[in-house]
């Protein structure tokens, strides 16, 4: 997954140009700039790849998900559906426009179960939310159909899915928001930085105003700039966009090495009959940023995880345990440890964690590995590790 592997003389040229121009904010000092505008251009880049007729750069991811949650003007009373699996941002979002996050069941595909969807709407419900983890795709057709009988608004995390496609389109393109990380170890990085894609002109005009303190951005002289509402700031720096500039212009050379590694390492473990792999929905085109597989019990997946840790196969993952992505080590969540007083519509609608029933996410999660899959890597040193990883893990099943 990650595009720091691969920094180069075009991340270096681009942020030179912006050293050289002295400017290092986004938007103003147009006579300084020397023409240099990376963030817009970055976005111009977005839109195209992503064809969608918008795109906005913010901060970070994190960012680009209150932003994008902040469009649909979800608060306090509001609930909004996200998974089990994902990682602690999505429900920081949510809580952080006053709105009340509310955990559902993944099922094979590791990301929302449409059912469990269903299942958990209320008339309180305004937003579904599905995270795209480790590379693959919710079931996005199912997902729309319940949003639009519903009238609920998607709003896609693709951070960790960028370049995947689900019936032809972009992932982040299909909902009605779409959003992205380029933080340090995504698919390509700025650093810090993340953005949100959407053809709607409402919701684009809010995000760039939100994330820039409410300034309207009408006319030239920032200073003369009215707020037709409270914003903050969530800008991302020319420095920043300058990098991702470079970056996304080998987005589509990182998918390919992504998608070759990502084959060998699959064959090798396909010749294992007992080992499954998570289901992609139909018409869904992975980024191939992580190999993701079932082992058949709980049991077999952590003597796997543990065998080929010993056996120095880096870089593969047990989510099942791990206080960023899971719901079960999610404390600060479950005992809603805010460092504020919060709303009385969090206190009493944030259902009780503690005690919440999530067997279903619990028996795919809890057979998972994940293997991250790398760019630097030689063909040779995926063929090594395929067949270390495909007899590690025969051995613990024949144990
Ligand atoms: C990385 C990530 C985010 C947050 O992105 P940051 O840029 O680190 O704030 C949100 N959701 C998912 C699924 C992520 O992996």
């Amino acid at each position: 997954m990650p595009g720091f592997e691969l920094f180069g003389e075009k991340e270096r040229a681009q942020v030179n140009e912006v050293l050289d121009s002295g400017v290092l904010m986004r938007y103003g000092f147009d006579g300084m700039r020397n023409g240099h505008w990376k963030a817009r251009e970055l976005e111009k880049a977005l839109e195209d790849r992503m064809q969608v007729n918008h795109a906005h750069l913010v901060s970070s991811g994190t960012a680009a998900l209150t932003v994008a949650l902040a469009c649909t003007k979800v608060g306090a009373g509001d609930e909004v559906i996200l998974p089990t699996f994902t990682f602690v941002a999505s429900f920081e979002a949510v809580l952080s426009v006053g709105a009340t996050p509310i955990l559902v069941d993944v099922d094979d595909t590791l990301t929302l179960d449409p059912k469990a969807v269903e299942k958990a709407i209320t008339k309180r419900t305004k937003v579904v939310m599905p995270v795209h983890m480790c590379g693959s795709m919710a079931d996005l057709g199912a997902l729309k159909a319940i949003c639009d009988k519903h009238g609920l608004i998607m709003v896609e995390d693709a951070c960790q899915a960028i370049g995947g496609s689900y019936e032809g389109k972009p992932l982040g393109s299909y909902g009605d928001l779409g959003c992205f990380s380029f933080d340090y170890v995504k698919t390509i990085t700025c650093g810090e930085g993340g953005a949100l894609i959407t053809n709607n002109e409402a919701f684009y005009d809010t995000a760039h105003q939100f994330s820039d303190h409410g300034h309207d951005h009408i006319g030239n002289d920032r200073g003369a700039e009215s707020h037709p509402f409270l914003g903050y700031n969530y800008r991302i720096s020319e420095l920043h966009a300058a990098v991702g500039l470079a970056q996304i212009g080998r987005l589509d050379t990182f998918l390919e090495t992504q998608k070759k590694n990502y084959t060998i390492l699959r064959s090798a473990l396909e010749t294992l009959p007992e080992v499954t792999f998570r289901r992609v929905p139909k018409n869904g085109v992975e980024n191939y940023s992580f190999l993701n597989f079932f082992m058949p019990t709980e049991e077999l997946a952590r003597k796997a995880i543990s065998a080929l840790s010993e056996n120095g196969v880096d870089a593969c993952f047990y989510w099942y345990d791990n206080n960023w992505h899971y719901y079960r080590k999610w404390d600060h969540l479950k005992d809603l440890k805010s460092l504020s007083p919060l709303s009385d519509q969090i206190k009493n609608g944030v259902p009780d964690y503690k005690n919440s029933d999530f067997s279903q996410s619990d028996q795919w999660v809890g057979r998972t590995i994940s293997c991250l899959i790398k760019l630097g890597w030689t063909e040779e040193e995926v063929k090594e590790r395929a067949e270390k990883m495909t007899t590690v893990i025969k051995s613990v099943l024949t144990q």
